[in-house]
């Protein structure tokens, strides 16, 4: 039986899995119910499984029957705060969290991927790791499992590391994407407060109004973009909540707004932050007024090694055919951590369209109409299983 046949009689155990995630989604880097669903769902498997200290991780180790390398797949298992609209029948349980983003097919898939392979344990040269992920959106948990040791949880460095991710939108139903090299940005967060003296807003000389110089920063933001950047390694900064004031005839003492920015070098990603500091501080100084700003750089930009890559889009291929894999033509402004273990490890990161609808229409990732169609669940598991098969046996050479 061929990993692609055995992963399709286990379909129905998946999209169950993936049902129960779903009603429970859980936010950030502590997720115990989610923990004890997986936990229960790996339970009977030959893994040596280590818990997370600082977040509800799960690692789990399979020994192969033959000594070898070591491959890392990963699944991240973390919701977002969104209040649900999907109207699926399996829809979330807890207010105001949903697995918007389809992390619950990634730990089901994960699940799927151990049971293949610990049912062909004795014929793998090699061990492969497991990385059940807790806080991939925003709180840098796989930063935190490669510091408590996911990646010499085998006790050997880990050779290569595969993950996917799965699309509400933007690829139809089943198709697997990627593309070398950069495939996501690099993300930061720039946070400002405008200090001035608040008044009356009839008399604005005497008082020091922080609003126009506010929005003159953020104008500014998009100004230094297109003027200090190389158009051919872009930039995108967006200003994502702007608060101030109380009243129309109130100036307030201050004006707060943050902005995300996205980029795509290490050579970007390393001045776009000063710069966009720079920027806010001299408007601020041109009005005499104060500044209080902080940018704090999140996930480095998620890079697909060349060979990884190739040998990603030849297994696709092999195993579901030619029409199955499409190479992107441009990196996505989306940025992920699985980045961090890409900085450490060679691998790849793909996509898996996972639309029930058209691709064109259908809402995408993070809204709260967002839907999955779960029967890629045994396409994703094969295809993860099958990498780690391949690439031990490459490693084995
Ligand atoms: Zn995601």
């Amino acid at each position: 039986m061929s990993l692609h046949s055995d992963a399709a009689a286990l379909l129905d155990e998946l999209v169950a899995l993936r049902r129960d995630l779903h009603r429970i989604p859980e936010i950030g880097l502590q997720l115990p119910r989610t923990q004890e669903r997986v936990l229960t769902a790996l339970d009977g498997l030959p893994l040596e499984i280590t818990l997370g200290e600082n977040l509800s991780s799960i690692t789990a180790v399979l020994r192969g029957g033959r000594p070898g390398g070591t491959v890392l797949l990963r699944g991240d298992m973390d919701a977002l705060p969104v209040t649900e609209a999907s109207g699926e029948e399996f829809t979330s349980i807890l207010d105001g969290a949903m697995h918007a983003c389809g992390h619950d097919l990634h730990t089901a898939g994960l699940v799927g991927a151990a049971r293949l392979l610990a049912a062909r344990k004795e014929d793998l040269p090699g061990d492969v790791v497991f990385m059940f992920q807790p806080g991939e959106e925003g709180w840098d948990g796989a930063g935190l499992m490669i510091d408590e040791g996911v990646l010499t949880a085998s006790g050997k460095h880990v050779d290569a590391a595969y993950g996917l991710h799965v699309s509400a939108a933007s690829y139809p139903k089943g198709q697997f994407t990627a593309r070398p090299g950069t495939l996501m940005a690099a993300s930061g967060a720039l946070e400002v407060r405008v200090l001035g003296d608040g008044g009356h807003g009839s008399s604005p000389h005497d008082a020091r109004d922080p609003i126009p110089a506010a929005c003159e920063m953020v104008t500014a933001l998009q100004t230094m973009v297109t003027r200090t950047f190389d158009v051919f390694d872009p930039v995108v900064i967006t200003v994502g909540s702007f608060h101030a004031g109380t009243r129309r005839n109130i100036i307030p003492d201050d004006a707060v707004f943050e902005a995300t920015l996205r980029s795509f070098s290490p050579e970007v990603a390393a001045r776009v932050g000063e710069r966009a500091v720079r920027v806010c501080r001299g408007i601020a100084q041109a009005h005499g007024l104060d500044i209080e700003v902080t940018y704090e750089p999140e996930y480095p930009a998620t890079v697909n090694d060349a060979g990884a890559y190739e040998f990603v889009a030849a297994t696709i291929r092999d195993v579901f055919g030619e029409e199955r894999f499409t190479e992107m033509a441009d990196p996505i402004t989306g940025s992920e951590d699985f980045s961090r273990v890409l900085e450490r490890v060679p691998g790849a990161y793909l996509f898996l369209g996972a639309c029930p609808a058209d691709p064109a229409t259908a809402p995408d990732n993070h809204s709260p109409r967002a839907r999955f169609d779960d029967s890629v669940l045994g396409d994703g598991a094969a295809l993860l299983a099958e990498l780690a098969v391949r690439r031990l046996a490459l490693l084995a050479g």
